[in-house]
């Protein structure tokens, strides 16, 4: 059917945008309120599943199984596993290409809530810009999907795209949510994942390793102690061997930097007592193309350099304890590439960005494991992982254009 001469679809999908726009702010502001904590997401699928309702899709809840922890792509998860399940929204008839669309609800802890200028889960709006812990990374980008369904629907009625949402969890510690949700049977021939890119195409990403290391000494009374400080003196030794296996991983080389995070440190229980155990909690970012194996076997080498000639009680012990992600990539003149590089286009008049990332995205199972086309779009954030996390409003609008459009080709072409 021809669309009316001055009202073409892309103008129709704009005022529907903006007509729904609101009503998305109000669903965004009800997850931020949520705390989805890693093992506690479940209030937000619930409120994901009804707005996924309420917008016309059918909503159905793909279990997350123990037994996932075993598939040879999975990270280590926090558990526990019982009653935690992942959302997903289903629209248009079985046949046909289908388009997958994927936005995590964990976010991760708030951190220290002095350094917030609000609340972090009570959602505040200021000067445009929504501030909350998970408002940036990642609820923002599930408001932008729902948003741009629902205009899609509402401005070109009976044409739905055959696509998925998926509602997935614990993508910021395993990403086992999305790998449980692909295990299930939720797979499609191209995926958009709307985590925040400040509108650009986010096509690759890093490999990523998290590890726990403990150290052991053999403690006293703090009258002995010296400058010695036990297990924490270890401790501090292994930290500066892993800061040499990061300088060799940035010396092979890549775009982006490898970072290592140690982002938690404790030892010692009294303080008149030499500590005797000391644990530190890592994030390492390895080479696109090495293999995990190859990036566990430098860490667990490092540790050893560090702490093995201690006299201790015990060996010193690792524990790969999260992600264990390989990088990905998506060739930059993919035709997804294209295709949802030309509806931003229709959309703002310019060509987005294509760029990398020095972390990973959930992404890498639809290209490492399904081998299908995956990228990220999603909106402009600020303060990620930190205080103050925010996103602007008005690129929420934006993205929902863009990504109306493309699901609009999308099911034209299918
Ligand atoms: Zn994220």
């Amino acid at each position: 059917m021809a669309q009316p001469k001055h009202h073409s679809v892309e103008t129709a999908i704009d005022e529907a945008v903006d007509v729904c726009a609101e009503r998305a702010f109000a669903f965004l502001e009800e997850l931020v309120r949520e705390p989805s904590l890693p093992g506690a997401e479940q209030g937000a699928e619930d409120i994901l599943a009804a707005e996924l309702e309420r917008i016309g899709m059918a909503v159905e809840r793909v279990p997350f199984p123990e037994a996932i922890e075993h598939d040879a792509a999975a990270g280590v998860g926090p558990g526990p596993y019982d009653g935690r399940t992942i959302v997903v929204g289903r629209l248009g008839r079985d046949r046909g290409r289908r388009l997958l669309l994927n936005g995590h609800l964990d976010v991760v802890p708030a951190g220290e809530e002095r350094l917030w200028s609000s609340p972090p889960f009570a959602p505040s709006i200021r000067d445009g810009w929504m501030v909350g812990r998970g408002a940036g990374d990642m609820k923002a980008g599930l408001a932008m999907g729902t948003l741009a369904i629902e205009a899609l629907l509402a401005a070109a009625p009976g044409r739905e795209p055959p696509m998925t949402l998926v509602g997935a969890i614990e993508e910021e510690q395993s990403g086992n949510g999305t790998l449980a949700s692909i295990r299930a049977g939720v797979v499609g021939d191209a995926a958009i994942l709307l985590e925040p890119t400040d509108l650009e195409l986010l096509v690759a990403g890093i490999g990523v390793l998290w590890f726990e290391v403990e150290v052991f000494a053999e403690a006293g009374h703090a009258l002995g102690a010296g400058p010695a400080m036990g297990a924490l003196t270890i401790a501090l030794r292994v930290i500066e061997e892993l800061r040499r296996v990061e300088s060799e991983l940035n010396m092979l080389g890549g775009r982006e930097r490898h970072a290592l995070n140690v982002g938690t440190l404790t030892a010692g229980e009294w303080q008149s007592s030499i500590p005797s155990a000391a644990r530190l909690g890592c994030r390492l970012g390895f080479p696109r193309g090495m293999a995990v194996d190859e990036a566990m076997r430098r860490v667990r080498v490092a540790v050893d350099r560090a702490a093995g000639a201690e006299p201790a009680f015990a060996a010193p012990r690792v524990r790969f304890n999260g992600f264990r992600a390989e990088g990905y990539e998506l060739p930059a003149d993919d035709p997804l590439v294209a295709a949802l590089g030309a509806a931003h286009r229709s959309a703002h008049g310019r060509t987005p960005a294509v760029v990398t990332t020095a972390g990973t995205t959930d992404a890498r199972f639809y290209r490492n494991q399904l081998g299908i086309p995956a990228l990220c779009y999603g909106p402009r954030v600020e303060n990620m992982h930190a205080a103050d996390e925010r996103v602007e409003l008005a690129s929420i609008v934006a993205g929902a254009r863009t990504l109306a459009r493309f699901l609009h080709a999308w099911g034209e072409g299918s």
